[in-house]
């Protein structure tokens, strides 16, 4: 059987960047960039003082305490109205630009605070409290790489160059599929033998937070036809997501259905758990995952297969697949060590350190055992048991 980092491998060499398109700053948080962003001018664009105090020459204050006159006030925005004498001082406000003469920046808490004549209590170095030009950015420098997601940091750098559109990755058009003839919507009626599809709302929001946009293509019925249908309507989209029936049951029609429409597999079945049985198919420019009915194999393996997959679509290159850390584990981890097992784990601070606990019921029916799982602890093949305390790979979702 596959193992996972091979499965892994071949899904990325599957996917090609989707096309970029332009959109207005205001759109552009949480997407990602696809252009290098150079700065535009300096930043600062001047040198300035990085305190209210006095502008002065260093040397005037050499021999502290002095007394100098104030020859006026220079507030942040308005550029000074004269240059600095020798033997004088202008008031200057954080982020106002230093007159021409003054070569340091005396912060009023060192001096009485006077406005005709201030007193200097403390002599300073020659440059002390200035923000040089260009000393956060100089014109030309490559200040944001294409790849990365825009968040709060990089709006504020696309803002100070002024960069009222940006080059993004369109957002992919990921299809969700749920077979199943057990399934129901969130309004429907729970006769007998029916549950609630939960897996396409999970699955919508695990692509919504992957930067893609989920076509929720409701239920498909457990038939052949039904399943055909469901797929070749689907296939218009960048990624197709199915879940359930890619097992071996007499009513599991996915591994068919995609043969019957023309599509090509890459994979079935990962040495895993949950997600065993997980298909990875393409057709044309459709690259297709048949997940795992289960709603906790389709979590693992959207996090390990799908999650990536769109990354890479995104144009994103760094740290595509989720990378593991070694974490103390709160309670011990048990496996039948047939198959590497993914347990999830919640993870937070305790004690000064990051620490795993693993959620209590791990069935992969289990739905409440994915409420705080933010990390996928990892039990080896041929493991069965780690104990509490000791060390084990946890992957950060
Ligand atoms: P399957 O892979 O189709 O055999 O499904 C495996 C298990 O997952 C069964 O218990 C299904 O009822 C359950 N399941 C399949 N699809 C969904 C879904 N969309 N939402 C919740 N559970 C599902
Ligand atoms: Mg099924």
């Amino acid at each position: 059987m596959l193992q996972v980092e091979e499965a892994q491998a071949r899904v990325l060499a599957e996917v090609v960047a989707v096309p970029v398109e332009e959109v207005p700053f205001a759109e552009a948080h949480g997407r990602v960039l696809r252009e290098d962003v150079a700065a535009t001018h300096d930043l600062p664009p001047a040198d300035n003082s990085a305190m209210d105090g006095y502008a002065v020459r260093a040397e005037d204050i050499a021999g502290a305490p002095v007394r100098l006159r104030v020859s006026g006030d220079i507030p942040a925005g308005h550029p000074a109205s004269h240059a600095l004498e020798p033997g004088t001082a202008m008031r200057i406000m954080t982020g106002a630009f230093m007159p021409d003469g003054a070569d340091t920046v005396v912060q009023v808490e060192l001096t009485d605070g006077g406005t005709d004549v201030v007193t200097i209590n403390k002599a300073l170095a020659r440059g002390a409290h200035l923000r040089r030009r260009g000393e956060d950015m100089r014109t030309g420098d490559v200040i944001l790489r294409a790849g990365a997601r825009i968040g709060p940091a990089e709006l504020a750098v696309l803002a100070a160059v002024q960069k009222t559109t940006v080059s993004v990755a369109r957002r992919p058009a990921v299809a969700i599929l749920s077979t199943g003839d057990e399934l129901i919507d969130i309004d429907g009626v729970l006769a007998p033998g029916k549950i609630v599809n939960t897996n396409a709302p999970l699955l919508a929001a695990l692509v919504r937070d992957a930067g893609a946009i989920p076509r929720n293509l409701g239920i498909v019925r457990d038939t052949r036809e039904a399943t055909i249908a469901a797929l070749q309507s689907a296939l218009d989209s960048d990624f197709v997501l199915t879940s359930g029936g890619v097992s071996v049951g007499a009513f599991d029609f996915v591994k068919e259905a995609l043969e019957a429409v023309g599509a090509e597999t890459k994979f079935w079945r990962v040495a895993m758990k949950p997600g065993k049985p997980v298909v990875l198919s393409r057709h044309r420019d459709c690259l297709i995952f048949g997940l795992p009915g289960n709603p906790v194999s389709c979590f693992v393996s959207f996090h390990l297969f799908v999650r990536p997959a769109l990354r890479k679509s995104l144009g994103e290159t760094e740290a595509l697949l989720p990378s593991a850390v070694s974490l103390r584990l709160a309670a011990p981890l048990r496996s039948l060590g047939d198959r590497r097992v993914y347990v999830r784990v919640h993870v937070a601070a305790r004690d000064g350190e990051l620490v795993a606990t693993p959620l209590t019921s791990q069935g992969s029916g289990s739905l409440t055992s994915m409420v705080g799982a933010n990390g996928l602890a990892i039990v080896e093949q041929g493991v069965t048991n780690v104990a509490a305390g000791e060390h084990a790979p946890v992957l950060l979702l």
